[in-house]
């Protein structure tokens, strides 16, 4: 007989400074993974050119951010390089409530206001470069951003690599497929934990009932 076991769906916070190779790898994640979904976030940045409002951002003025935020729409938020970010609560309640694992693409601000909101139902990863001339290489290739948008990241990359130890795993980044196996187990693992299979009781019951 098969048994259908329901769990609450867990979140899956991966965290990096820019150019770390994190969009990348959350993007292979997403695509093989019917399971899991993106959280997308509302945003007060530019759109680069290559994004597309609604699937890697939901593109906001200021005004209707801090709208939002005073409703409590936002589970997290936080000013990242000058811009305000934030996560829409509802979608993450809703996938969550259904067994929908959710990733976020967030920063150590962020990390934390979800840490203190909902300690049981997270899994951080901290995704490292192999160094800094590395990460300096892969912003200046993507030639999205300015020179002065690329120094001010650069800056601030110091800043989210010293929050590494806030997290429990830690990926890096020197090999995508290494890093993709990575991140594939810890979240194959994470699932299989007992606490977030809470049905499993009544399969234990049933079997020694037996
Ligand atoms: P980017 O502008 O390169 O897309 O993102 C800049 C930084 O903002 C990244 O570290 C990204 O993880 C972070 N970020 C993106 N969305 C959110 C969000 O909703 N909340 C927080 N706290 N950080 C975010």
């Amino acid at each position: 007989m098969a048994i259908e076991v329901v769990r609450r769906g867990l979140m899956l916070i991966l965290s990096s400074p820019s150019g770390a190779g994190k969009s990348t790898l959350s993007r292979l994640l997403l695509q093989e993974d019917r399971d899991l979904s993106l959280s997308i976030s509302v945003t007060t940045r530019q759109r680069r050119p290559s994004e597309v409002d609604g699937v890697h951002y939901r593109f906001v003025n200021s005004a209707d951010f801090v709208a939002m935020r005073e409703r409590g729409e936002l589970l997290e938020w936080a000013e990242v390089h000058g811009n305000l970010y934030g996560t829409p609560r509802g979608p993450v309640e809703a996938a969550l409530a259904s067994g929908r694992d959710v990733l976020f693409d967030i920063d150590w601000q962020g990390t934390r206001q979800i840490a203190d909101a909902m300690p049981d139902d997270i899994v951080r990863i901290f995704v490292l470069p192999p160094s800094m001339a590395e990460l300096r290489a892969r912003l200046e290739r993507r030639a999205e951003d300015g020179a002065d948008v690329i120094g001010r990241r650069l800056a601030n990359a110091r800043t989210e690599i010293g929050h590494w130890d806030e997290y429990e795993y830690v990926i890096v980044n020197d090999d995508l497929q290494r890093s993709l196996g990575a991140a594939r187990m810890i979240l194959a693992a994470e699932r299989q934990k007992r606490v977030r299979q809470p049905a499993l009781v009544e399969h234990v019951a049933r079997l020694l009932s037996e």
